[in-house]
């Protein structure tokens, strides 16, 4: 099978790899389409993000969906042909974390297209793939699989807004309108969300944040005093979902909350940021860490299945497999890109 490997910064090529046998338990996969996200962008233009590098050649990809081509003998729940949805995180199922519900936290956690673990957990741009039958997600065939590759990252947004709290009636604030931005947007009007307001500092991402739902949207780089309005008596917004990993943004998002407010956390950055604690303090905010999903997966697909959340204003362009350095390249352009698809 081919499948996209970083070797480096830039330098991103299509390779052959070994396809393992199916055990028992397992499903072999032909994945058809995938998502390109910010991480993968970071280990493509900066060889990794914190303290978390490359250290061998590495698949990246998490977004993925294809059909199902073979089932090993105790597979019960997928036949070969159904077309699946790919969960990419298995925690180890026993350790305390994994037995107490907990299972995002397995220290043992292995997450597709993830370098925080050496060797490296590949990922999926791959054209096919063997994974556990609980990987897979049953998806209707009617559901095109680049828009079921969207189910990874409005699994990261639903567990963000699982996280704040109910949002109805209330006043929010989504800081950095990228993909996951935009889909907070989405999942935050159908939770309910009484006025939405966007930020970012590239204005084209702002267009599609309006056009989603956005009741305004502001370029806080063009336009720095854009949020002053917001800071009067003590804040406005209710919620904020910060999805830039900006601290100047996380203090600015401080200043506009109301007290008593919540602050979903979910851009990462560089890892350390500082944070103007007496407002976070005096205010009694709180600051809420998000970070992947559970169960969020499995609403994610119905979500998208339904049509109840519809992404397909997001999908800037789907991409061959073969033509992977200039999906990567347009990707990396905000100007041009918001979710960029591999057709593999
Ligand atoms: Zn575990």
């Amino acid at each position: 099978m081919k499948a996209a490997v970083i070797h480096a910064p830039y330098d991103l090529r299509i390779e052959e790899r070994e396809v393992p046998a199916v055990g028992p338990h397992e499903i072999k996969v032909r994945i058809r389409a995938g998502g390109i996200c910010g991480s993968d962008l970071h280990y493509y233009l900066r060889g990794g993000f914190g303290t978390v590098r490359l250290q061998e050649p590495f698949i990246p990809g998490h977004e993925v969906a294809g059909e199902v081509m073979e089932v090993g003998a105790a597979v019960t729940r997928i036949r070969a042909g159904d077309h699946v949805a790919i969960n990419p995180s298995r925690p180890c199922g026993h350790c305390h974390f994994c037995l107490s519900g907990l299972p995002t936290h397995c220290p043992d956690m292995y997450y597709h297209g993830s370098a925080m673990r050496m060797p490296h957990a590949q990922g999926l741009f791959r054209e096919v793939l063997v994974c556990g039958e609980a990987q897979a997600v049953l998806l209707p065939p009617a559901l095109a699989l680049e828009t079921a590759a969207f189910a990874e990252p409005l699994a990261v947004c639903l567990h963000a807004v699982h996280r704040a709290g109910s949002l109805l009636g209330k006043r929010v604030l989504v800081s950095g309108s990228g993909p996951i931005g935009a889909l907070v947007i989405l999942v935050a009007r159908r939770a309910g969300a009484r006025e939405i307001v966007a930020t970012d500092i590239v204005d084209a991402p702002l267009v599609v944040a309006r056009h989603i739902g956005a009741d305004a949207a502001f370029n806080v780089a063009s336009e720095p005093r854009a949020l002053d309005r917001f800071k009067t008596d003590k804040g406005y917004f209710d919620a904020v979902f910060e999805a830039s990993g900006s601290g100047a943004a996380l203090a600015s998002a401080l200043e506009v909350t109301r007290p008593g407010g919540v602050i979903a956390q979910l851009g990462l950055g560089g890892g350390e940021m500082t944070v103007p604690m007496n407002l976070l303090v005096t205010k009694e905010i709180r600051l809420q860490g998000t970070f992947r999903f559970d169960q969020e997966f499995v609403w994610a697909v119905d979500y998208l299945a339904a049509g109840t959340i519809d992404v397909s204003p997001l999908l800037t362009e789907v991409v061959p497999l073969a033509e992977a350095v200039r999906a990567f390249d347009l990707a990396a352009d905000r100007n041009r890109a918001m979710k960029v698809v591999l057709a593999i």
